[in-house]
């Protein structure tokens, strides 16, 4: 027997088949993802009694300090993934916004520091480009919003993968930046994603590429169970009592929820109800509207607003999203650009943590869901910030005011902190007016 077939036949331990997530039908583990009977999307299948066997809780904490401790929940099938750190981000108990907000239990988890390029999307990655090796591409490739082609162009670097990303033309700076740093080919397409989406389609189909989440979508969409995975270790294995995360396509979400049923099918953790609760940008909040209406589908739209790494008009998997919002008693809620701004400041004045746009709704989100009653104070609530705010800066230009410029002489600092002193209390006596 070779290498490659012991391990194959290993990997058919724990991931069997793709299987579509409307009909059912299966299908052989390749780079395909929508079901050839019925255009549903296609979802990776895994055998949970030989999960429930091998898998304890020991064995995950003696694994590696990264998402790849929860291999045997992955579908790869190598012993030597691509690990560049990622996952395993800081659960924070966040007492301070806890109290702004009339919280009791509030927790964080920062993915703002995820590791290499700061955004969730470096777990979905590892998964994808582990997995697309395995499958013999050598080319890789993704439609994103930005963060994605982070993920993507710097994990591919580290893979010795040759890479081409498309991302729409109007991507903040550091978004763009922080994907030509890495050389790979980065086409600035002229229109929203949604668009850069049809094309890279109509150009996985003619390649042979390895798109992260077109061909390669339900490897890829894996990846975020991680985040179910940790939040579930890091409580001491336990499930919280409600999630707040942010819906783009909505996958991200839905594998979250998938994260923890697995978790209870095998017997890692107790089964309970846990609430599900969306956020959305209001100038992009297709998913959040058909919510609203009662809507068992969605209408895309055309996004417009600063949160542009969730700017996906039509979401893919948005009426999974809905499904589990529902059938979890939680909610999906949206936001406008001023709010999101004022969440980024709040998570910021009170945590020490600097998010994007993406966090500054979900935790705007939060706040809305608090003030109207549909967060209870005593719950563990646990919030999802996935991305960092140094790649959004241009959001909060203009909205955090200015650096005394001072001499370098000691007079000049005094007169210069008395003067901020003074602001300070006009500002404090027009607030309590
Ligand atoms: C991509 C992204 C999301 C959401 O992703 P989906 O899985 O498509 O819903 C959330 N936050 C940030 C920062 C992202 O880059």
């Amino acid at each position: 027997m070779t290498q490659t077939t012991q391990l194959q036949t290993k990997s058919a331990a724990t991931f069997r088949a793709l299987k579509c997530k409307e009909c059912g039908e299966e299908y052989e583990l390749k780079a395909m993802h929508v079901c050839e009977f019925c255009f549903g999307p296609l979802e990776v299948a895994y055998d949970y009694s030989a999960l429930r066997r091998t898998v304890t809780r020991e064995s995950i904490q003696a694994g590696p300090h990264s998402i790849w401790r929860y291999r045997p929940f992955l579908p790869v099938a190598t012993e030597q993934p691509i690990d560049v750190g990622t996952g395993l981000t800081p659960l924070v108990r966040a007492n301070r916004l806890a109290r702004r907000l009339g919280l009791n239990k509030l927790y964080i988890k920062n993915d703002a520091v995820n590791m290499p390029t700061l955004s969730f999307k470096d777990r979905v990655v590892s998964v994808a480009l582990t997995r697309a090796r395995e499958l013999g591409f050598s080319t890789v490739s993704c439609a994103s919003t930005g963060n994605l082609a982070n993920s993507t162009a710097a994990i591919a670097a580290h893979a010795g993968l040759d890479c081409c990303v498309f991302i729409p033309a109007d991507l903040e700076a550091g978004k763009v930046m922080g994907t030509l740093i890495y050389s790979p080919t980065v086409m600035a397409v002229q229109g929203n994603y949604d668009q850069v989406n049809r094309l890279c389609s109509e150009v996985a189909n003619t390649h042979g590429w390895g798109f992260v989440n077109i061909n390669l979508r339900p490897y890829y969409s894996e990846g975020s169970k991680t985040l179910g995975f940790e939040v579930a270790e890091q409580l001491g294995w336990q499930l919280p009592d409600h999630i707040v995360a942010p819906l783009a396509s909505g996958s991200l979400f839905t594998k979250i929820y998938k994260g923890f049923q697995e978790f209870v099918e095998v017997g890692l953790v107790d089964d309970k109800p846990v609430r599900f609760s969306g956020a959305q940008a209001e100038g992009c909040s297709p998913i959040a509207q058909a919510y609203r209406e009662g809507r068992d589908f969605v209408t895309p739209v055309k996004p417009n607003t600063i949160a542009k790494s969730i700017a996906i008009g039509n979401p893919a998997d948005g009426v999974y999203a809905i499904d589990i919002a529902r059938k979890t008693n939680g909610n999906i809620e949206s936001v406008n650009d001023a709010e999101i701004i004022a969440g980024i400041k709040l998570l910021a004045e009170t945590e020490g943590i600097f998010t994007e746009t993406a966090g500054g709704t979900t935790i705007a989100v939060l706040q809305k869901l608090v003030e109207a009653g549909k967060i209870d104070p005593d719950e563990t609530t646990v919030v999802y910030i996935t991305g960092n705010g140094l790649k959004t800066q241009e959001a909060v230009q203009g909205y955090v005011g200015e650096p005394l410029t001072i001499e370098p002489k000691l007079d000049s600092f005094e007169r210069a902190l008395e003067r901020s002193r003074t602001l300070e209390r006009l500002e404090w006596q027009q607030v309590s007016v």
